[in-house]
């Protein structure tokens, strides 16, 4: 296969915004989508903070709207996941999921992060029955059922909001009594909490999933008395993290906690420690983890790759 100028890893905001960029520049971009098209943005039930979307659309929406933005400039897009990226004499090799290898100079890597599990007892035993990190995928299924959502941020308390709405008994178990989400969500869910849509359950860590054929609830400890309990419910919704995706990326750079650690040169911001590769996105910022900012680096990717590839 032909070798390309720049190929860019993921859909999601990030590279999405990249592969536009970069087919503007006349890079003629390769775009490989990974299996989830459009990236964990799809997941979201609402995006209210996308600059300009004042109608508040679904993740879904606003990413397949974005991918058609990629479409129009004919950026020929890959279904596919890269298992391996090498390089060898300034030519990078991407050893394909389904078998292909593909070969570049440059590569904008924005994999992005991929729901993080409790791993706690009973999770293996009822993943995919009962328990779920995807509340727009799964809550349809609990609408009047008894729900409960995991963690005391942003993915979180929209998930619980979410499920709320959709009409489920929600409980939100937390293990602190204090939320990181955004103030217009905790003011949300206070409302929700004191109108009696969502129980809160603060300061309580979650100890294991219990069940029979099916998932019955989650054994909890409160923090400050030690005591423990049973939570009853048909479902949990875990929103704990993200863990960031960059299993291909091993032995070709050292990572940090997960992440793509950036050069951190002034002029190319989006450098690596390996030539020619670029980062944009969650994968590559534990604290900035916006849309809005991974396309802003996606846009800053494309422009530090074309820059690379001028100086070649
Ligand atoms: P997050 O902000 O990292 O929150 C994870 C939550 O899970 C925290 O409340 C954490 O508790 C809890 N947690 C972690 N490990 C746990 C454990 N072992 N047991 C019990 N609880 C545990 O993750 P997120 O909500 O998925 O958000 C990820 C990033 O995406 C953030 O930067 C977020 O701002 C961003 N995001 C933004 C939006 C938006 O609309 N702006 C929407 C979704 C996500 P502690 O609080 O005690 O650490």
């Amino acid at each position: 296969m032909a070798l390309r100028n720049v190929i860019v890893i993921g859909s999601g905001p990030a590279g999405c915004t990249a592969a536009i960029y970069a087919a503007r520049a006349g890079l003629e971009p390769l775009l490989v989508a990974g299996l989830l098209q459009g990236g964990q943005l799809t997941q979201s039930s609402g995006v209210e903070n996308w600059p300009g979307a004042h109608h508040f659309p679904s993740g879904f929406e606003l990413m397949e709207s974005l991918l058609e933005h990629v479409r129009k400039f004919d950026v020929e897009i890959l279904q596919d996941s890269v298992s391996t990226l090498t390089r060898e004499d300034g030519v990078f090799s991407l050893h394909m999921a389904g078998g292909e290898v593909l070969t570049a100079r440059s590569v904008i890597a924005a994999t992005g992060s991929s729901a993080r599990y409790l791993g706690i007892p009973g999770e293996d035993r009822f993943r995919g029955s009962g328990i779920s990190a995807c509340a727009t995928c799964d809550g349809f299924f609990f609408r009047k059922k008894r729900v409960v959502v995991i963690g005391g941020g942003n993915t979180a308390v929209t998930d619980a909001l979410y499920l709320a709405g959709l009409g489920a008994k929600t409980s939100l178990v937390h293990r602190r009594n204090e939320f990181r989400c955004e103030k217009i969500l905790t003011d949300k869910l206070m409302s929700a909490a004191d109108e009696g849509r969502i129980s809160l359950h603060l300061s309580k860590v979650p100890l294991e999933f219990v069940g029979g054929e099916s998932l019955e609830g989650v054994r909890i400890r409160d923090t400050v008395t030690g005591e423990e309990s049973v939570l009853a419910t048909d479902g949990v919704f875990e929103a704990v993290g993200h863990v960031p995706n960059t299993g291909y990326l091993e032995g070709l750079l050292e990572l940090d906690r997960g992440y793509i650690p950036l050069a951190g040169d002034p002029e190319h911001a989006t450098a690596t420690a390996v030539p020619g590769l670029f980062a944009a996105g969650d994968v590559a910022n534990a604290r900035y983890q916006q849309a809005v900012v991974a396309a802003g680096s996606g846009c800053m990717a494309a422009l530090d790759a074309e820059h690379y590839l001028s100086m070649l």
